[in-house]
Parts: structure tokens; C-alpha cells; sequence
């Protein structure tokens, strides 16, 4: 969540927002936050419509807003990282350098693929999502590892072969969210997520097949409760979706679920960011000259 600072020009990151008070009289907006009590202008909101929940507005938001919240749904993933010593999938054995698939048959829980990188090893990165996801975030760690990389062998006509055997698999589920806010806030995150970590922490390949299963930590699970994004059944957006962007007097709205593209994807959040910026500079328009002699003196305290 950003704030936008006219009075003091400070930037406070790591703080939890728990109330935002709009003081109509004063032209004053009030933040309550885990670390301190913060007054601007205006606020932009940048965060999935069910975490504005959490949220308290004094006054209330108006009930579309609410509504929005209260019916989205939070997507739910896992991410299956299968690393190998070669990139099998370079040497299809049918000629085609393009996934093979029967029509109308899935040969596993993936979704998408990616090709990526992982410690100088080739590596294949798969999205479970959705249904599957809840579906397959009850099996043991090694009989999902076992379903992904069987499928990206069939996929490229390797099975039973070596060298679609990855040396490492890790799996990551956003599948079960954290809903009690938990004790630590934002100030005491470690600064590198555990999944960064747990990475640079893979032992040497091993002969046999090693899985890791990256519990997500509360604070990351509390914190966006899902993965990637808000959803929302139908009828919701066609009845109340114009409040997903309309600005609720000093508090606008911008996060990836307000983008008209790219919507659920980090492109959505930084473009919904700058059309967010872009109306609060608008609405400060009027005071333009007070602004601009704040950012100089701002400035000049650097
Ligand atoms: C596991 C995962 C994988 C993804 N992979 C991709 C990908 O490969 N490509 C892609 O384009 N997109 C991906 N996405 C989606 C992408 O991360 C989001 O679309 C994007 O981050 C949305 O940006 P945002 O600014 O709207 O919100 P966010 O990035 O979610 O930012 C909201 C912030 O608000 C904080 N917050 C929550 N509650 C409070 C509170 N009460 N007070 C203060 N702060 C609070 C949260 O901690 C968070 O930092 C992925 C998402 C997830 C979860």
C-alpha cells in the first residue's frame, strides 16, 4: 500500500495498515499503521479487494466496495520446479522442439511450463492453478514430483529415460492461506523470502530423486492469501465492478485488480500504479504550486 506523503514527504515501508481515517473537515487522511500514525493528502490503495477487508475505513467504504471484497475469490498455485543436468526437452526425439499432446488429453497437473535456469542447471518450472492446485496440494511431495515429472517426460517423448529424471524438484503451494494475522508484522520479514534462500541451500545433485516442498511462512500467506490474484464469480464485476477504480473521495485504488490489461499479472500492478498516480496528481491539480514548493523542500532535506 502507498502512501502519498504531501506533508512530511517520508517514505515508511514494512508497516502494516490496519485504519485509514478520512478526516472530510480537515482535507486530511489519516493512516493507522503497525509502525506509526501517518496524515497525507491522498492514498492510493494497492491491494487485491479481499485484503482491503482488513483494512478499516472510517467513514466506511460504500457498499459496492465492500462488495467487491467481500466476493472475491484469491487464485490458489503451486509452482513445481523440476531441475535437471540437461535439457532434455532441447533433443525431442519425435523432431519437434514443441511440447507433444494428444488432443484433449492433459497428461498431468501443469498447466504452463517454463523454461528457466536454477543454479547454472537447466530447469523446467510448471503452474498448477486453480481446482488442480487444491486438488493436488494433498498429495505427498514426492507423488506430485513424481506426476510432474512423468508428465514432462511425455510430454517430450522421454519416457523412461535418464535424462528426464530431474536431480532436484521443489514445490511451492500457495494453497492453504494463513488467515490469522500473525504476531510478527512487515518490520521483522527477513529480507530474502525463504524460497530465495532454500534455492542457494540445494545440496549437490544427488543420484536418487530429492524433493523439496517450500512451505509458504506466514507472513507471505497472511499477506496475500492466495496466488496470483483476485478472481470473482460471475455477476459480481457486471453489478459492482465499476467501484473497483473509482476513487472513494482522498482513497483511490490501484493494485494488478483494477488493470483493464494485464489484469492479475505484475504489468496490470505497475500500470494500474501510474493510472492511480495520474489521478491523485490530477485531483492535486488545484494545489499544484503547494505541491511542487513541498517536493522542493523535500528535496532539499536529502
Ligand atoms: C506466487 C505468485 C507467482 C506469480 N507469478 C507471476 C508471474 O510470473 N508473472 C506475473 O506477471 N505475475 C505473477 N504473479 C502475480 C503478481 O505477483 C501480481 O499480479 C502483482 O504482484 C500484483 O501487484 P499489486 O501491486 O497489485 O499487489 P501486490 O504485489 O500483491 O502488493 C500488495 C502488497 O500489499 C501488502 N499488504 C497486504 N495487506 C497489507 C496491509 N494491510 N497493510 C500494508 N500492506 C499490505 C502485501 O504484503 C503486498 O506486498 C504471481 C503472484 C504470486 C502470488
Amino acid at each position: 500500500m502507498f502512501v502519498f506523503f504531501f506533508f512530511f514527504y517520508r517514505i515508511v515501508i514494512a508497516a502494516t495498515v490496519d485504519l485509514v481515517v478520512v478526516v472530510a473537515a480537515e482535507n486530511v487522511v489519516t493512516i493507522d499503521t503497525s509502525r506509526s500514525v501517518l496524515q497525507a493528502r491522498r492514498v492510493v490503495v494497492a491491494l487485491s479487494p479481499s485484503l482491503v477487508l482488513d483494512i478499516a475505513f472510517d467513514p466506511p467504504l460504500p457498499v459496492g466496495r465492500q462488495c467487491l471484497g467481500q466476493h472475491a475469490v484469491m487464485g490458489c498455485a503451486i509452482k513445481v520446479f523440476c531441475v535437471y543436468r540437461k535439457a532434455f526437452w532441447h533433443e525431442h526425439r519425435s523432431g519437434s522442439k514443441r511440447p507433444h499432446l494428444a488432443p484433449g488429453v492433459i497428461p498431468g497437473p501443469v498447466l504452463n511450463i517454463f523454461e528457466m535456469e536454477i543454479n547454472q542447471q537447466p530447469a523446467l518450472l510448471g503452474l498448477i492453478v486453480g481446482d488442480f492446485a487444491r486438488e493436488m496440494s494433498q498429495l505427498p511431495k514426492e507423488t506430485l514430483a513424481c506426476l510432474v515429472m512423468h508428465q514432462y517426460a511425455s510430454l517430450f517423448d522421454h519416457v523412461g529415460q535418464a535424462d528426464a529424471i530431474p536431480d532436484h524438484v521443489v514445490i511451492r503451494r500457495w494453497t492453504q492461506p494463513t488467515l490469522t494475522k500473525p504476531t510478527d508484522d512487515f518490520s521483522h520479514a527477513p529480507l530474502a523470502s525463504a524460497f530465495v534462500t532454500q534455492f542457494a541451500k540445494l545440496p549437490p545433485p544427488p543420484n536418487a530423486l530429492s524433493v523439496t516442498d517450500i512451505v509458504v511462512d506466514a507472513l507471505d500467506s497472511f499477506y496475500s492469501r492466495g496466488c496470483y490474484a483476485n478472481v470473482f464469480p460471475p455477476k459480481v464485476l457486471t453489478s459492482v465492478g465499476s467501484s473497483l477504480m473509482q476513487p472513494v473521495g482522498r482513497v483511490h485504488w490501484a493494485g494488478t485488480e483494477t488493470s483493464t490489461e494485464w489484469n492479475g499479472h505484475f504489468e496490470g500492478g505497475a500500470s494500474a500504479g501510474k493510472r492511480a498516480a495520474i489521478e491523485v496528481l490530477h485531483a492535486l491539480d488545484s494545489s499544484t504550486a503547494e505541491t511542487m514548493a513541498g517536493a522542493a523542500q523535500a528535496r532539499s532535506k536529502l
